[in-house]
């Protein structure tokens, strides 16, 4: 409790337009969109550190026009493998 509140009172006070919680993909494209339009953001995240497995190894087309649409992509189309088709194989599935 003592921890708690010397933490507390130690906090400074700062402003912003738009306080967003969460920097997953919504929160920093909601950040982008903003800050794009000249609003002032700040963007915090419970998670400490980065995520230990990727959560986007997949992109869909149209969310890489999204990307595109905010200049976004360029990096992206040159580390990316595009994939033009894929098959899921069920072994256990019988067909009649
Ligand atoms: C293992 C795995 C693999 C995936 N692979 C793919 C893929 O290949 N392609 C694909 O398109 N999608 C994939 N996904 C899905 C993709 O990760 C999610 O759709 C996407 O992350 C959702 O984004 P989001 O911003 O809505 O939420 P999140 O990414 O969950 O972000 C929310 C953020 O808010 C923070 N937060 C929550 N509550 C608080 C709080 N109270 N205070 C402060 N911070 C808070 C969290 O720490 C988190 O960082 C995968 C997901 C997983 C789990």
């Amino acid at each position: 409790m003592a921890q708690l509140t010397a933490n507390l009172t130690s906090t400074k006070e700062s402003f912003t337009d738009v306080l967003i919680i969460g920097a997953g993909p919504a929160g920093v494209m909601c950040a982008n969109a903003l800050n794009l339009a000249g609003i002032k953001v700040c963007i915090v995240d419970k998670r400490l550190i980065g995520l230990a497995a990727g959560q986007a190894d997949g992109c869909q087309p149209c969310t890489i026009v999204i990307l595109q649409s905010y200049g976004l992509v360029e990096n992206l189309l040159k580390r990316c493998q595009p994939v033009w088709k894929l098959i899921f194989w069920n072994p256990t599935l019988v067909l009649a």
